[in-house]
């Protein structure tokens, strides 16, 4: 159960009411209440919530909304937020920002991981050339190997910070330690928690709690369930950052002609369940560049907000995920594309509304 704060309430009228919170959950501590954008929220286990409980808090003067969701995640689900949650990526003093979640895909590109200046702001220039909005780049590679590349840390990060000054795009990278939090977002406009994180709960918290409350896309664990998925993304909301988008990535499955299997069921499904965007990685779902362009226009066409795509000014000689790197041509056509099919999505939306 939710409930939504009035913003008008009293200092008297706050304190009634976490004395009866006390009360009812038997809490020694005092409630702690969560931002969500301009609404102040206290979430509760539902079962502690007995109907005697919720009879006295609907007469609690503090209280602007009760929401029963019904569902073991809360902050994040739709009931609790009817309307879809849109998040500006970037600050205007250092790039040219952009939104997620509206009727225009965002393509966000460039390669698995930074691998030197050139390399990087050569891909910059490229893929801003072909229409991307966001450049993508990892610093701290969470390899199978550790025998294979890492990532150059934070120099990569540093690099990551000029190709935005040069190309005015934003720039999203992976972070996977709690401790790196703040270093990553000090210098990344989307902090990005890999598939392989996805239930790492210190490094939910921190990018929840960080001071800079930088949005953060949250990738799909390699075999985790809507629900877990879900949870972990409440850990962010819950902690303190609203700013979270979905990225489906695939999910493991028992053959290997594909890296992954795309879980395209799940996009529209997550717009019935959630308000948060929803972005689909055809690169890593797939493992094969061959089969990029056709999973994003699948991708576009179920309803994703976004694409996270690698790409590779020369896809052979790339240290990580090469096998899936497209190059910035391949990734011009698929931008077409992408507009062609948003437009007349949203056009058959406006005549569906006729009709
Ligand atoms: C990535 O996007 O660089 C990555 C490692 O992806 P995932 O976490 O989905 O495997
Ligand atoms: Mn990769």
């Amino acid at each position: 159960m939710i409930i939504t704060i009035r913003s008008q309430a009293t200092s008297e009228e706050r304190a009634q009411l976490m004395a009866l919170l006390c009360r009812i959950t038997g809490s020694q501590h005092p409630i702690t209440t969560t931002k969500m954008g301009r609404r102040e929220v206290i979430v509760l286990d539902d079962n502690r919530i007995d109907a005697q409980a919720q009879d006295a808090l609907s007469q609690q003067s503090a209280i602007d909304r009760l929401t029963n969701v019904k569902t073991p995640y809360q902050l994040v689900s739709r009931v609790f937020q009817a309307e879809s949650t849109n998040i500006v990526i970037g600050n205007a003093h250092t790039c040219n920002p952009v939104t997620i979640g509206g009727a225009v895909p965002v393509i966000i590109a460039g390669p698995c991981a930074v691998e030197d200046r050139e390399q990087l702001l050569t891909t910059a220039h490229a893929v801003k050339q072909a229409g991307a909005q966001i450049l993508r780049g990892g610093a701290f590679k969470p390899r199978t190997s550790p025998y294979q590349f890492q990532g150059l840390g934070v120099e990569g990060l540093h690099l990551l910070a000029e190709a935005r000054e040069a190309t005015g795009l934003p720039v999203i990278t992976e972070v996977m330690e709690p401790n790196l939090v703040d270093t990553v977002a000090e210098h990344a406009d989307i902090l990005q928690i890999g598939s392989r994180n996805m239930q790492n709960f210190p490094l939910l918290l921190a990018a929840g709690r960080h001071s800079r409350k930088r949005p953060v896309m949250l990738k799909r664990g390699l075999s985790a369930t809507i629900d877990e998925w879900l949870l972990a993304a409440e850990y962010i909301l819950a902690a303190g950052n609203p700013n979270v988008i979905l990225c489906e990535r695939g999910i493991r499955s028992y053959d290997p002609q594909t890296r992954n299997v795309l879980d395209l069921s799940c996009v529209p499904l997550l717009h019935e369940l959630t308000h948060l965007p929803i972005v689909v990685d055809p690169s890593h779902a797939t493992g094969r560049r061959e089969l990029v362009p056709t999973m994003s226009r699948a991708s576009i066409a179920a309803g994703a907000q976004g694409l996270i795509i690698e790409v590779h000014p020369d896809p052979n000689v790339a240290l990580c995920d090469g096998r899936q790197s497209i190059t910035p041509e391949q990734l011009q056509k698929i931008v077409r594309e992408t507009r062609v099919l948003a437009r007349m999505m949203s056009d058959e939306g406006s005549l569906s509304h006729v009709a």
